[in-house]
């Protein structure tokens, strides 16, 4: 680990005023950067505790909905009392990732911005243009297991390595940041992460100075809500494939069909043509294939990861089947 400096934080425009800097980062949970760091992956000059600033709380929103500070920890969520009661999905989800140990110092925020996992990402002797613009990417013709198969680029085909963003993205939930000049923006999650194209070292929409306060949930929807994550082992480890589904159906009919997708793509992946496939129709195993098709249209692999095709389709026809199973 390179030498840095180190300080605290004590309000929001603290935060905000120190991050503004080109060599400073922000350092919450430290679960992902302290990593980086010690891989030297990520060398900031120095770090912006923010955990003293304020946005811990998980409160309830005016219009029934759930606003999760940026601070609070994954634990936390996961085992607050509405969002086991009108979210079990995201707490599902939460629960799929990493260890207790790690739960409990990860935060809201931070994970959002967690960094891929990409070997080559993670190595500093190896070619990678997200961490160093140019290189090259060794994922391309190299160990890619893990890796894209929707949405990647001829420059980076890493994916998002998230579970909470992904329920997050099924339930269309909000980000809001704040920048240093007192600016406020609302960002749904779905926009948050960006794909790689010709700026693979960009993970997400956060412009320098700005820092994550909140995610917000909107009221809750009746419907069955699943979690479904495909790993290797059954913890501690990425997405091979994973699906955050709200399902309603109604008369034998899908009424609703919020479906994200995690394990694919540099990003939570939804798709809404999805939804507009599957609502209206009665379940079947021709309509599952028929959004399947859609999902998978454009889908590319890459050697190792190719088998995150067919994968992907036997899951989503799996959520979907245990989503009218229990709808019944
Ligand atoms: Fe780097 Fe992306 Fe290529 Fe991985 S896939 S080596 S993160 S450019």
């Amino acid at each position: 680990m390179r030498p840095f400096q180190y300080q605290r934080a004590r309000t929001l425009d603290d935060a905000t005023r120190l991050v503004s800097q080109d060599s400073v980062m922000a350092i919450a949970g430290g679960t992902n950067l302290l990593d980086l760091m010690k891989l030297q992956v990520e060398t900031p000059g120095e770090l912006a505790d923010v955990n003293r600033i304020g946005f811990g709380e998980i409160e309830d929103t005016p219009d029934g909905g759930l606003r999760i500070g940026a601070l609070a920890t994954n634990t936390e969520t996961a085992v607050h009392p509405r969002v086991r009661r009108d979210y079990p999905l995201l707490a599902r989800a939460i629960l799929a990732g990493a260890t207790q140990q790690l739960r409990n110092k990860a935060t809201t925020g931070g994970n959002l911005c967690q960094r891929t996992r990409c070997f080559y990402f993670m190595n500093i002797d190896q070619r990678c243009n997200k961490r160093e613009p140019g290189s090259g990417c060794g994922a391309l013709d190299g160990v890619a297991k893990l890796h894209a198969v929707l949405g990647a680029s001829d420059q980076c085909i890493a994916t998002y390595p998230g579970d909470m963003a992904v329920a997050m993205s099924a339930l269309d939930a909000q980000v809001s940041i704040v920048s240093g000049d007192g600016g406020e923006r609302s960002v749904p999650v779905r926009e948050f992460h960006c794909l790689p194209g010709d700026t693979p070292w960009r993970d997400n929409v956060l412009e320098q100075g700005e820092i994550i306060t909140a995610v917000t949930l909107p009221a809750p929807v009746i419907g069955r809500q699943l979690y479904r994550k495909v790993r290797e082992r059954s913890s501690y480890a990425f997405a091979l494939v994973s699906i955050a589904a709200v399902v309603e159906l109604q008369h034998g009919k899908f009424t609703r069909a919020d479906l994200a997708f995690g394990g694919l793509a540099h990003k939570p992946w939804h798709d809404p043509r999805i939804a507009d496939a599957l609502i209206g129709q009665t379940p079947s195993d021709d309509l599952y294939d028929t959004a399947a098709d859609l999902l998978l249209e454009d889908a590319q692999g890459h050697g190792e990861n190719e088998f995150k095709i067919p994968l992907a389709r036997r899951t989503l026809h799996a959520v979907l089947k245990q989503a009218v199973e229990e709808a019944a």
